[in-house]
């Protein structure tokens, strides 16, 4: 009798190993977008499979990688107002993108009519769970319901906090939202880390900043920290990553050296396991 083909993973196992990590600060301009892609970049190097979601009707996630999401048919909105596949609207670029487009905009209002509308990203996500290591979800700066769906959906949340104009009232607001979150909806979810952008070493400013930071929020506060370049900017007009539009770059270091840490930290299964299956 031929031997029994391999049993595939229980898929149970193998959705618990995709991790799925909102970038959220309800503050605008504060790097969400920038880190959401050039991490995503930097877990795709390390070999990992990754995702991004564009959750901001601004589509500024879509448009950092050359995509118009004025021209863009099937996005998000789609996605979580009709139910399509989230797969029928990933476009590949650098790394996968499920891309967002302007109608996104309504989604809050068409989602707030429907019965479980906090979990509408969850629900989407169930589809490529086990397909991705990693899924990192760009959100809006508010912390509306296109926001409440990337926490339901995610085991972390990753804060950018921008050294030049700290809100620690903003951060405690965020932080009560997460709250009520786990206790409704998602128990798991938690920040995982706090990453200061726009750092100018050179200010006592930028320095207090992390200081402050680091009095309040401890252990959270990353040890990297991305400091202020005009190439973080540069990058998304040619469509780019800081990685690919400078690799050598500093800029494109520091988010290489941000995965490592939330590797190092929290741990992300795939890459490895991949190379020496
Ligand atoms: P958010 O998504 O939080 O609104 P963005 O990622 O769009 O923030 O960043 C806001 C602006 O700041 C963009 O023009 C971006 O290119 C720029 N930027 C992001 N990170 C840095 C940095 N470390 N240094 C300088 N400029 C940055
Ligand atoms: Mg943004």
């Amino acid at each position: 009798m031929p031997a029994a083909p391999p049993e595939p993973a229980p898929a149970t196992a193998q959705q618990a190993q995709t991790k799925v990590i909102a970038l959220a600060n309800q503050k605008g301009g504060v790097a969400k977008t920038t880190t959401t892609l050039n991490l995503g970049v930097a877990f795709k190097e390390m070999g990992y499979r990754v995702l991004l979601v564009d959750l901001d009707p601004q589509g500024n996630l879509t448009m950092s990688q050359g995509m118009n999401p004025d021209a863009i048919e099937r996005s998000m909105f789609d996605v979580l107002v009709h139910r399509v596949p989230i797969s029928e609207i990933v476009e590949r670029a650098e790394v996968d993108i499920a891309v967002a487009s302007i109608d996104l905009a309504g989604a809050e209002l068409a989602l707030s009519a429907l019965i479980g509308r906090e979990r509408a990203l969850e629900k989407a996500l169930a589809e490529v769970r086990g397909r991705y290591d990693v899924v990192l979800i760009d959100t809006p700066p508010s912390l509306g319901l296109l926001t409440i769906n990337a926490f339901v959906a995610s085991s972390g949340v990753i804060v950018p906090v921008q050294c030049e104009y700290l809100s620690l009232r903003g951060l405690v607001q965020l932080e009560n939202t997460l709250a009520m979150v786990r206790e409704n909806l998602n128990p798991e979810v938690s920040v995982e880390g706090i990453v200061p952008t726009m750092y100018d070493g050179r200010t006592l400013h930028a320095r207090e900043a992390i200081e402050i930071l680091e009095e309040n929020f401890g252990d959270l506060v990353f040890r990297t920290r991305i400091r202020k370049t005009v190439r973080y900017a540069e990058a998304p007009v040619k469509g780019s990553s800081v990685l690919r539009y400078d690799p050598s770059g500093t800029a494109a270091e520091a988010y290489r050296e941000l995965a490592r840490e939330i590797v190092a930290k929290e741990g992300l299964h795939g890459a490895q396991a991949r190379e020496h299956a």
